[in-house]
């Protein structure tokens, strides 16, 4: 069986599994949706975040760069529900910058799979250490999930808000401080 197929028996199954009619009109195309749809869904899997970050511009610059308000969409690994918001990434360059959108782009890499959203900030963080070696970075992430807000203790509009900070951030809490005040917080 192909992974598309193993996708398509599988949303039959669902289907069938609640109760529903897999062959009427309605749901007859799902499972071949719901497949290609995975094939994006899930497309950060086959990406590759140092590619991403190849590009870089040397720089004397030693000042903070955020990029703030990146939005996102992802999957929580435990309900495959979205879980969506935005991440705001700050690094402190030592010779190497990289283009703006190559941080939405690192970002699109690590939300396109199933994930925790602790473990997605983690590795923006982890990747711009290794593909830029900045002295630092500091990655917030703020989102709304699924699984809490339409299911289960259900309350709407209530964030989780994960970061990480990595190098000079770790210890310098007046650089925190600096990177919360430049998020407007
Ligand atoms: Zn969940």
């Amino acid at each position: 069986m192909t992974d598309q197929e193993k996708i398509r028996e599988a949303v039959r199954l669902l289907l069938e599994g609640i109760g529903e009619d897999a062959d009427r009109e309605g749901l007859r195309e799902t499972p071949d949706r719901i497949e290609r749809m995975y094939g994006e869904l899930c497309g950060g899997m086959d990406a590759d975040a140092g590619e991403v970050l190849s590009k870089t511009f040397t720089t004397e610059k030693t000042e903070m760069v955020l990029e703030k308000d990146i939005v996102f969409y992802s999957m929580c690994e435990h309900h495959i529900l979205p879980f969506f918001g935005k991440v705001h990434i700050a690094y402190i360059p030592d010779g190497k910058v990289v283009g703006l959108s190559k941080l939405a782009r690192c970002v699109e890499v690590y939300a396109k799979r199933l994930q925790l959203q602790e473990r997605m900030t983690d590795q923006i963080a982890e990747a711009v250490m290794e593909h830029l070696s900045p002295k630092g970075v500091m990655v917030l992430t703020e989102a709304e999930h699924l699984c809490m807000t339409m299911r289960g203790i259900k309350k709407p509009g209530s964030k989780t808000v994960t970061y990480a900070a990595k190098g000079v951030f770790r210890e310098d809490m007046a650089l925190q401080d600096k990177f919360f005040r430049m998020l407007g917080r």
